[in-house]
């Protein structure tokens, strides 16, 4: 092996760049990193950027600068294959990398569960250019409600954000042109409770807050078919004027070639030290790692871990070391919403209201990929949540 391996990195989200940046910082290889997305987004704050409590400005990273000040390789293309066999990554424009190690770190996608309408029509919740779209849709006229699918954190924390900027649109005094706002926000969930992974106290908590905002709440209730100003619920309600948000789940989808088993949603199973074999890494989303008896769930924070200790694998294999296991620290989960509120449980201390919201916004502005970046997140929480005027909310 060369004094400096090539390590290609497929994905530059939380857990690729976390690796990139590490192993560049070490001077250990020659890193380059894919991603088709021109720049690296902090998907924790979307449901805050759809409803329009932050701007846009703290929504993500330029990838080229990332990779100018830390020192490693960026292409904006997508890896459409690994060939394990000759260590290369294809990229979707045709070029093979060579590889002495590649880490898949591709996260997930919205899980459609083949339900082709709502692929089509219904609208996803994964960057930033949709959190804008979906704060776009609560202004339009044409639409009388908001449905958002999918009883998780993200649906429940989107359903507070929507309905609130729903309420914004609703009390700014009325004007010739501006849009009248739709009446009302629907969250419908297939389990029988909403957060269904979470304690009881959590599930309570979130049920408690979107029924005292007025958000309706429907369980065991799935969505069968979305048309683009409707949608029929499993109970055959046809709702029309409706604007339907997805949530419902993540699945993973490799490069071709990747060739490895799978979990549930398809996260890729590693070993003890994030490998799928030799040479070739998964962390983050896209990787499945068993911890306590059950896959570790897609958090940020782990998937900042799993990329500094691939790169610490990484850096021991050039050096000729035994690897380390991976040993997750598991926090918690704290599920924030709109307002300032949340319920959390952090090492075993169970949180809620403002604390719970203060520790989401301060843990993800520490993960935030540039100090523009986490200035223009603080800047945002900073403004008074009401301060912005209705007709300007679209622009910012
Ligand atoms: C709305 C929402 C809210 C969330 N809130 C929280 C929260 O409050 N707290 C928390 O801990 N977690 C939260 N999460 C989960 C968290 O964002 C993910 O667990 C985390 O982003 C995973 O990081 P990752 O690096 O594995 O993947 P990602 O951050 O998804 O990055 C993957 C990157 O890979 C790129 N990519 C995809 N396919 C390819 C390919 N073929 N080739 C090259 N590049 C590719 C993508 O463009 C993307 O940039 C939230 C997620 C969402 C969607």
């Amino acid at each position: 092996m060369k004094a400096h391996p090539r390590v290609v990195i497929v994905g530059g989200g939380f857990a690729g760049t976390a690796a990139a940046s590490r192993l560049a910082r070490r001077s250990v290889a020659e890193v380059t990193l894919l991603d088709p997305k021109a720049r690296c987004e902090m998907l924790p704050l979307l449901p805050d950027i759809a409803g329009a409590r932050l701007s846009s400005a703290g929504g993500g990273t330029p990838h080229h600068a990332l990779a100018a000040s830390h020192g490693y390789r960026y292409l904006q293309q997508a890896a459409i294959e690994i060939d394990r066999d000759a260590k290369r990554v294809i990229s979707a424009d045709g070029t093979a990398l060579p590889y002495d190690f590649a880490i898949l770190a591709h996260g997930a996608r919205t899980a459609y569960y083949d339900n082709r309408a709502a692929e089509l029509y219904a609208r996803p919740l994964r960057s930033v250019a949709d959190a804008l779209q979906a704060r776009k849709r609560v202004a339009r006229p044409a639409y009388r409600r908001l449905l958002v699918v999918g009883g998780g954190y993200t649906g429940v924390e989107l359903a507070t954000h929507l309905h609130r900027l729903h309420r914004l649109y609703a009390q700014s005094p009325p004007s010739v042109g501006r849009p009248q706002p739709p009446s009302s926000v629907i969250l419908v969930e297939l389990a029988d409770e909403i957060l269904g992974a979470q304690e009881p106290r959590m599930q309570h908590f979130a049920r408690t807050h979107l029924e005292a905002l007025g958000v309706e709440v429907r369980t065991g209730t799935s969505v069968t078919d979305v048309t683009p100003r409707a949608a029929v619920l499993s109970d055959g309600t046809r709702l029309d004027d409706t604007v339907t948000f997805w949530t419902a789940g993540i699945q993973v989808i490799p490069p071709r070639g990747a060739a490895a088993r799978t979990t549930g949603p398809g996260r890729l199973v590693v070993d003890e030290y994030l490998r799928l074999g030799a040479g070739l890494f998964a962390a983050g989303d896209a990787a499945g790692f068993t911890h306590g008896g059950a896959p570790l769930p897609p958090a940020s924070y782990l998937a900042v871990q799993q990329g500094i200790a691939v790169a610490a694998n990484i850096a021991r294999a050039a050096a000729g070391r035994p690897l380390k296991p991976y040993r997750p620290l598991v926090h918690g989960i704290i599920i924030p919403v709109a307002g300032g509120s949340g319920c959390a449980r952090i090492h075993g201390l169970p949180l809620s209201g403002r604390p719970a919201a203060a520790l989401h916004y301060a843990a993800t502005a520490a993960r935030a990929h540039s100090r523009a970046q986490r200035a223009a997140i603080i800047r945002d929480l900073l403004r008074p949540p009401l301060s912005a005027p209705a007709g300007q909310m679209a622009a910012r």
